[in-house]
């Protein structure tokens, strides 16, 4: 039997699971997550309002369900385990752990109250454990948000939408709450290059223009004539022809604004004790390269939001490429046993899908590369949780967590999730806490 950890229990994680289980050979996997809930990005970071999206988890449902795979929950990797004791215990150890940190602009000002990365806004909304403590500086009618991406998008939606256009979300009641007492009047949402440069999807994009209270707004002169549309990517003309579809900024049927400002990137974040403005410098492209021209213009707002991509978090021992903040590797190879999937391997590019073949990948790697060497694996894993008293969980504990979830949701609402780990834990009951073994 090969004996593989994968730590991370997201759509890497899992269809790195998935691909390993059914290769035909005999393999035992075991998916560690540092919370006691699996599907990482699929629960916290995919928007509440797309819960079509995160369907996707009754996939990996079934990749959790077969014997030969196993979820560990609530067993931090770095704090309560180390890689190198996986390594000891595991024939190959898999990081899918993600992207979970903010990139920094890098800019004076970024330090300001009221200055947020998309990671503490999302995992805010989401009821991520890690940011439901915070208190976002929502009592301001204007917000700006950096960075051209459907991360961008879905921020400007969710606080552009009314509390009865977020019925049917998980959203965490707090956020909705705060978000509908905020007197939002603006949002700007800026790229440093153009249009086509954008890597909005049509799809999200389409959707800015179906809101109740919120109209979205472009500058007709940052658009490119049609004519020019025929030498496009199909994804390009169609983002081209929502954005068209946009009104222009004499438009003021709604009480929101979105405007979706082109050719600009902020160089200076203002404000005293809190942001209060931003300093833009209109840029021009050139060979697909953002130039600054010199031009500045300010833009007020009381809350700024940079949604210009994430970087993975450092795990000891592991090398780690500062500059692209993800773990270094060669095509998914760290080190002797060691692998890196999804995020973790590539950086936050891609759609969900975009993990399956990944997770193929390694799992092909790993089969090729790695023998069995009759380690400890589970047993050794379960004698390591024991001793050390973590109060780990497994595949039906969350089960039962996710029961209690969707059992608390109001009206339309799939789930009312648990915001405490505390809270988490005490739905799984004693079981974990007596055994102290992790059993499926
Ligand atoms: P993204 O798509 O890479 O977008 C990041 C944006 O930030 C780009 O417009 C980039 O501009 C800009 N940017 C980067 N550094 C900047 C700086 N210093 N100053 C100004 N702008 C800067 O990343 P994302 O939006 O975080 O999304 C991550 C991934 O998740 C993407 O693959 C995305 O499609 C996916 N996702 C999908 C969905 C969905 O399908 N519904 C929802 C959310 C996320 P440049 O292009 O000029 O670098």
């Amino acid at each position: 039997m090969l004996q593989v950890a994968i730590i991370g229990s997201g759509p890497a994680g899992y269809y790195t699971a998935e691909a390993l289980a059914e290769s035909g050979h005999a393999v035992l996997v075991d998916v560690i997550d540092r919370l006691p809930t699996p599907f990482g990005l699929i629960r916290t970071g995919v928007a509440p309002d797309h819960q079509s999206i995160k369907n996707v988890t009754k996939r990996y449902d079934q990749t959790a369900s077969r014997d030969d795979v196993r979820f560990v929950g609530n067993l931090s990797i770095g704090r309560d385990v180390s890689v190198a004791e996986l390594l000891d215990l595991y024939d190959a150890v898999v990081l899918a752990t993600g992207a979970l940190q903010d990139r920094k602009l890098g800019i004076p000002g970024e330090d300001l109250a009221g200055v947020r990365g998309s990671a503490d806004i999302v995992g805010w909304y989401n009821t991520h454990p890690d940011y439901v403590a915070l208190t976002p500086e929502l009592n301001t009618s204007d917000v700006v948000i950096i960075g051209n991406g459907n991360v961008a998008i879905d921020v400007a939606r969710v606080l552009a939408k009314t509390e009865a256009e977020m019925e049917g979300s998980d959203i965490s009641p707090k956020a909705k709450d705060a978000i509908s007492r905020m007197p939002l009047r603006t949002i700007w949402i800026f790229g440093r290059r153009g249009p086509m440069d954008a890597s909005f999807t049509p799809k999200e994009l389409g959707e800015m223009g179906r809101l109740e209270r919120a109209v979205p707004l472009v500058d007709k002169a940052d658009l490119p004539p049609m004519d020019g549309d025929v030498d496009l990517e199909p994804k390009q003309r169609k983002v081209l022809a929502a954005l068209r579809g946009f009104g222009d900024h004499s438009a003021q049927e709604k009480p929101v604004q979105v405007h979706f400002g082109f050719y600009a990137r902020p160089v200076e974040i203002l404000g005293d004790d809190r942001v209060d403005g931003v300093l833009m410098e209109r840029t021009r492209v050139e060979n697909g390269a953002c130039i600054g021209t010199g031009e500045m213009f300010t833009v007020p707002c009381g809350l700024l939001i940079s949604c210009i991509g994430y970087r993975s978090s450092a795990i000891e021992g592991v090398p780690f490429d500062e500059r692209l903040g993800r773990f270094v590797n060669n095509d998914g190879f760290i080190s002797d046993r060691l692998y890196a999937v999804g995020w973790a391997r590539r950086g936050p590019t891609g759609t969900i899908g975009t993990n399956k073949p990944d997770g193929a990948e390694i799992a092909k790697r790993i089969l090729n590369d790695v023998k069995p060497m009759d380690k400890p694996g589970r047993k050794g894993l379960d004698a390591l949780i024991a001793k050390r008293q973590i109060r780990a969980v497994t595949f039906r504990d969350w089960q039962k967590i996710d029961a209690a979830e969707r059992q608390a949701a109001e009206g339309e609402n799939p789930r009312l999730k648990f915001a405490r780990l505390d809270d988490m834990l005490d739905v799984v009951g004693t079981e974990a806490i007596e055994t102290q073994q992790v059993k499926k």
